[in-house]
């Protein structure tokens, strides 16, 4: 298992190096994983000059995953554009043609206190929202700001092709068939024809997938639903922009951004795990940012790259022990637990696996 680290920016190397402790230990139980470094975002920038320098896309290209902490900090934020550390992000997931956006948004139910919805609403929840990420208004052409009729108008292009729709929804209903076999595809078909489309493919690869079920709505529902009923959901599937939004708001339901992970999916499920938050430069240096996130982004490595369900369980169980055990960083502390540091909470994890 050849896994390129990027640890990035802010508290990024913290965290990543809590998630590299586990990946250790895993190895010690007979996993043969290798791992080498590499800069991105503002530490790219130091390094080479660039967000993304090529020995970097090179690293994450020759590797079988990329473990990924985030980019970001005040110092780069009047860089001109493209050396910013954002686009070192946007360029490395289109340079590994990574289309398949998943974003789990699972909650503990020791944490359900942290959520802004009643406990009975949240407690339980387990959700998977499994975006596009390469298509849709976000890259269509034609698009721009220009002058018509003596007045400035801005354009964009919401498009799908059919061979786009049906390689991610061929990963949603994968991913369903190994959850609870529920899917929701999440579209605008009554009023935009790029989702009428989305849900005609959607309907015709489900029939590949006889015993997963599939259900529609439109997304302004969806949006409605996920705050009202959020435990209808079992696996959702949507576009680029659509997922956007509600992935975030998914998330939110969770109430702690330091616990979600993610991962970004090409053809071959060879992927980049990286937590949701960003490099939270407010509290970077000082050892408390949540590692958690991290963690679980190597459990979605180990499960969808490399197939190793055993240990994604092994680490998603230290997790939820650690948890039980009543260890929190600051930022899912309540009373009556036991506050932690960032490398604290990555050794308790170590120890429970
Ligand atoms: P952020 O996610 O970095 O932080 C939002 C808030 O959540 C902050 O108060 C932060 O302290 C807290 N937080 C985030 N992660 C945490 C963790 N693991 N443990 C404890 N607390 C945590 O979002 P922001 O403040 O809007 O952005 C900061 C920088 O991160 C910006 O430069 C932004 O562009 C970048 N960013 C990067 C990514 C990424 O790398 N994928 C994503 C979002 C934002």
């Amino acid at each position: 298992m050849k896994i390129a680290v990027l640890p990035g920016d802010g508290i990024g190397p913290e965290i990543v190096a809590q998630a590299v402790n586990v990946l250790q230990r895993l190895a010690q139980d007979g996993l043969k994983i290798e791992m080498e470094y590499a800069p991105i975002g503002g530490a790219g920038y130091d390094a080479a000059g660039d967000p993304l320098p090529d020995a970097t896309l090179k690293l994450a290209q020759a590797a079988d995953a990329v473990l990924l902490g985030a980019v970001g900090g005040y110092q780069y934020d009047t860089l001109p554009r493209p050396q910013r550390p954002e686009q070192g992000l946007l360029r490395i997931r289109k340079g590994l043609g990574l289309f398949a956006n998943l974003r789990p948004a699972l909650l503990y139910p020791e944490l359900a206190s942290a959520s802004s919805l009643k406990p009975e609403v949240v407690a339980g929840l387990d959700i998977m929202i499994i975006r596009e990420l390469t298509g849709d208004i976000y890259f269509g052409q034609p698009r721009g700001i220009e002058i018509r009729g003596g007045e400035r108008v801005g354009v964009n292009t919401m498009i799908y092709s059919e061979s786009e729709i049906r390689r991610i929804a061929h990963v949603g209903f994968g991913i369903a068939q190994k959850r609870k076999q529920r899917l929701c595809s999440v579209d605008k078909a009554n009023v935009l024809e790029t989702t009428e489309l989305w849900r005609q493919v959607v309907i015709e690869v489900g029939k590949d997938y006889p015993d997963v079920e599939l259900s529609h709505m439109y997304v302004d529902n969806a949006a409605m639903q996920l705050v009202r009923n959020p435990k209808q959901f079992d696996v959702m599937l949507t576009g680029n922009i659509f997922g956007d939004i509600l992935s975030d708001e998914a998330s939110m339901l969770t109430g702690s951004i330091g616990m979600l992970p993610s991962a970004s999916l090409d053809e071959k499920n060879k992927g980049l795990y990286e937590p949701i938050h960003g490099s939270a430069p407010d509290i970077a240096g000082k050892n408390i940012a949540n590692p958690l996130a991290t963690i679980l982004s190597v459990a979605m490595m180990l499960r969808y790259t490399f197939g190793l369900e055993t240990p994604a369980q092994r680490v998603e169980g230290a997790v939820k022990h650690v948890l039980a055990q009543g260890y929190r960083t600051a930022d899912i502390y309540t009373e009556g637990t036991q506050k932690v540091s960032c490398s604290e909470m990555g050794s308790a994890v170590v120890a429970a696996l």
